[in-house]
């Protein structure tokens, strides 16, 4: 089978991110999954005994000094490199801000073809056929790279990772590129650094909607999200009128979020706002009004006022 290049990013604890997990399992069924890494320390033998574990054949690490202050191009530099030294058939990325903005760098480096927000993959005449989740999740499209090589973002959460046994010649070698020149933004990622998960990838979110009725009464869903160690959500009316900055919007035109709970306060459930959040695992929904669409897609839901059952469910959750 051909090498498909998986782009692994690890936390700031040198930890595997769980949608690493899922771009390897992602890849296995298109190709030979090599795993490739840009990090400023010598990789962990318990991340390399892992990555095996996970199905990488290959790991092919990049030393960067400065890879956790720098902008995205180190990533670049070494996908590029490792697409030269490895023949690669496919470069996979995590649909996440910076996943999209290498893959799109990396896409026109290598007059390859960009693939977005896939949800699967799969071979059809030695041909990668992406799907896609499209109109909300009504229809399944495939699409594919007739020509240069395919760049695929993958949404997290939509594919399950596996754990297989572990690759008995696992070895790591050094991809080599050239030393970058972008700059240094420590401080600017420092001030917009939140100790809450981030939305794409975290696996509880807690959103509101213009049932909270205002951005004082919004303080509600953060701290129910902080009970839980989730991340804040918000349909676009909560975005809209203010309650909430426009990156919390999730569905149509904002975030697209897979978690295992997702939990909906004073959300009626558009359509719109469904696109972004129905593949969750598990859906909790609040509401008042016992007709409101999100019950249709609700593992558990409460009909109730928010601002009666939330404080009771924070203080449930807290004395656990
Ligand atoms: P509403 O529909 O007004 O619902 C508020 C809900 O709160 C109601 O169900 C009500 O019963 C409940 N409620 C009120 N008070 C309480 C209370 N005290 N306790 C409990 N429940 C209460 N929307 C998105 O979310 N994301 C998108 O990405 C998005 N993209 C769009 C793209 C296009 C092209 C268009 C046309 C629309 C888009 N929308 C999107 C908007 C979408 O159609 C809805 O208007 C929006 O999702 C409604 O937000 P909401 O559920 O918060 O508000």
């Amino acid at each position: 089978m051909s090498n498909v290049l998986v782009s692994i990013a690890l936390s700031p604890e040198g930890e595997i991110s769980p949608s690493s997990r899922e771009l390897i399992a992602a890849a296995s069924r298109v190709g030979t999954p090599v795993a490739v890494l840009v990090t400023s320390r010598p990789l962990r033998g318990d991340v390399v005994a892992e990555l095996g574990l996970l199905g990488a054949e290959y790991i092919l690490a990049a030393h960067c000094d400065d890879a956790e202050t720098l902008l995205l191009t180190p990533q670049v530099e070494a996908l590029c490199s490792a697409v030269q030294q490895f023949q690669a058939s496919a470069v996979i990325l995590a649909c996440s801000a910076d996943g999209r903005e290498v893959a799109a760098r990396l896409a026109v480096r290598t007059r390859g073809g960009l693939i977005a927000d896939a949800v699967d993959l799969r071979l059809s005449d030695g041909r990668i056929l992406a799907t896609h989740s499209v109109f909300g999740g009504s229809y399944l499209a495939e699409s594919t790279v007739e020509d240069g090589l395919p760049v695929i973002t993958i949404r997290q959460g939509s594919i399950e990772d596996s754990a297989g046994p572990v690759t008995p010649e696992m070895s790591v070698a050094e991809v080599c590129f050239g030393r970058s020149t972008s700059a240094v933004v420590e401080s600017s990622r420092a001030m917009s650094a939140s100790p809450r998960p981030e939305l794409r990838t975290a696996e509880r979110v807690v959103s509101g909607g213009r049932g909270l009725g205002s951005k004082e009464n919004f303080a509600l869903v953060e701290q129910l999200a902080d009970a839980l160690g989730a991340a804040v959500g918000a349909s676009r009316a909560a975005v809209d009128a203010g309650f909430v900055t426009r990156g919390a919007q999730v569905g149509q035109t904002g975030v697209s979020v897979a978690p295992n709970l997702y939990v909906a306060l004073g959300i009626s459930g558009a359509i719109q706002h469904r696109a972004g959040m129905q593949t969750a695992k598990t859906i909790v929904a609040i509401n008042s009004d016992p007709n409101a669409p999100i019950f249709d897609v609700a593992d558990f839901g409460v009909v109730g006022d928010v601002f009666t059952v939330v404080p009771e469910l924070i203080e449930a959750i807290r004395s656990r």
